[in-house]
């Protein structure tokens, strides 16, 4: 007979990256808990730079004018000097949006209002998080996993198909696989404050002693809130008060004012900077994501935004196979992320060090818009692309025009949790339609029209070639039609073939 789970996945920890991997196997329709020891949401504004993959990600899911509307852009920085003079820079680089790319900003939005958009998403789609609900312990077989959790109700055995670890940089699921943590601590502590100051323009994030991490503190207006994000290093050893006197006395040390007065505090936060990545992101039926697979200095934003694109790419996978796909599917979630996240610590890293001597400049590499799998074997071309796009790519936006002759974007058509197959200059009934795949061509009798050469632009397609498009907006295969074969063991492999149909 067989087995009864009572869901199939458990995600262990509702920060960003549980309630990333939440909402994408909600809107799949897979059944699973998402549950938190914290008795309620976090409130801290931590992780506040929203990337610009990230933003297309949130699109995709439905909330990105929501997240925009609850925070807002990077103010310019002013920088004080020594003599008491300051000067005025953009933090960021602001590139100008292109129809391939439509988001250029990193957004700031403090944690916990990404934390709430998403959360609200999440019910719409008829869940919610378990608040005070702890994974104490659990132990997997061939089948499934047995997790102990302990809740307001007590203790609880629950027995579900997969465990998955968003359980942030002290997870209890890595610890509990003796999955090894190496990496470094980087010889910085810092605190985080969030805390109402008066004395202080909210149009510039004030940053006084750059590049003396003795001295340095940076003063940053929150959008979104009347708060502001007071970062600095403290000594290693020691006790640090996180009063608003204290931090008052140590923000007028620190920049030689009085006029700065910290009002009252809505969170703390002292932390020792580590770089450290998991030895492994699986472990059969046990997975981990986000912080609890690497950790990374804040410098560069990119942690937040590294672990919703590890749930973001783990949550198709994984409702696919739960929905009959080959489980070597689960296979390439590790190999396509873990290099990623290896990447980003080598990248946040190197800031920190800039950041030491005063001279961090975030450029287009933060952005995570180059990130790709072109070594996955979820990649494939047939046959090898020499120019151009390439398998494994972000698949670019593009704006175009629907047959019916309103104006488009590729975006719209990859929006939802499906593969995309766009097939240019060929005839759509070349491939048959099937569940979880949608099917777009370009061409004389296409649905869609590339009125001013953006898709070809991005895309540089030939006359007869198919490309596929993964749920998560990476490009999975490019075959010419000589070579539909190819695509339909593609579309095995992911779990969305329909054998022998093909009549290309
Ligand atoms: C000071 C600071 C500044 C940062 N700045 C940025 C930034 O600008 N941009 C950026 O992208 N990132 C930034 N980050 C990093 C970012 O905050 C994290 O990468 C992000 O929170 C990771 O999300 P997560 O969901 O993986 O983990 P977490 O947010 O840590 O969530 C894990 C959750 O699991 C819960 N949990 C733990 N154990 C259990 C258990 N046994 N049972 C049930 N629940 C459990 C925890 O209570 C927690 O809510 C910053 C981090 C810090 C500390």
């Amino acid at each position: 007979m067989k087995e009864q789970f009572a869901v199939d996945v458990l995600i262990c920890g509702a920060g960003a990256a549980g309630l990333m991997l939440a909402i994408d196997l909600a809107r799949r329709g897979i059944s699973f808990r998402l549950i938190e020891k914290a008795a309620q949401p976090f409130h801290g504004s931590r992780g506040k730079g929203i990337q610009p993959r990230t933003q297309e990600i949130f699109e995709d899911i439905g909330i990105l004018d929501r997240i925009v509307a609850a925070g807002g852009v990077y103010p310019p920085e002013r920088l004080y000097h020594n003599d008491g003079s300051y000067s005025d820079a953009d933090v960021m680089e602001r590139g100008k949006p292109t129809s391939a790319e439509p988001y250029h900003l990193p957004l700031m939005v403090p944690q916990f209002l990404t934390e709430r958009v998403m959360r609200e998403r999440l019910m719409e789609l008829g869940q919610i998080p378990e608040f005070s609900c702890e994974l104490v312990d659990f132990v997997q077989d061939a089948d499934g996993v047995t997790a102990q959790l302990a809740g307001k109700g007590g203790e609880e055995t629950l027995r579900v198909r997969w465990l998955v670890g968003a359980d942030g940089g002290r997870s209890l699921v890595r610890h509990s696989l003796g999955i090894g943590f190496p990496g470094k601590t980087l010889g910085v502590r810092a605190l985080v404050v969030d805390a109402v100051i008066t004395g202080l323009s909210r149009d510039y994030w004030h940053r006084f002693n750059d590049g003396d991490m003795t001295r340095q503190i940076s003063l940053c207006p929150l959008a979104g809130t009347h708060l502001f994000q007071i970062q600095g290093p403290v000594p290693l050893e020691g006790d640090i008060e996180l009063t608003a006197e204290a931090l008052t006395t140590l923000v007028a040390q620190r920049t030689g004012r009085d006029d700065i007065q910290v009002q009252s505090l809505s969170w703390t936060s002292l932390y020792t900077m580590n770089a450290r990545l998991a030895d492994h992101y699986r472990m059969d039926r046990v997975f981990l994501v986000g912080d609890a697979a690497h950790i990374h200095p804040p410098t560069g934003g990119q942690g937040l935004n590294t672990s919703v694109q590890d749930a973001y790419n783990l949550g198709w996978k994984l409702a696919a196979v739960i929905q009959g796909a080959p489980e070597a599917l689960l296979d390439s979630y590790e190999q396509e992320r873990r290099p990623v996240a290896a990447s980003m610590l080598g990248l946040a890293t190197r800031l920190l060090e800039a950041q030491k001597h005063g001279n961090m400049r975030r450029g287009r590499e933060v952005h995570q818009l180059d990130i790709g799998y072109p070594e996955s074997t979820l990649s494939q071309e047939q046959p090898e692309r020499l120019d151009g796009l390439s398998a494994g790519d972000r698949a670019p936006d593009a704006l175009i025009r629907g047959a019916a002759g309103h104006p488009s974007r590729l975006f719209n058509l990859y929006k939802g949790p499906h593969w995309t197959l766009l097939g240019y200059g060929l005839d759509r009934d070349a491939v048959p339609s099937r569940a979880g795949l949608h099917i777009h061509t370009f061409g004389p009798h296409g649905d869609v029209i590339d009125e001013q050469g953006h898709f070809y632009e991005a895309y540089e397609p030939a006359m007869g070639d198919w490309i596929l498009v993964r749920p998560d907006g990476y490009v999975g295969a490019i075959v010419t039609h000589e070579n539909l074969h190819a695509l339909e063991r593609y579309l095995l492999q992911v779990g969305l073939g329909v054998p022998g149909v093909f009549n290309g």
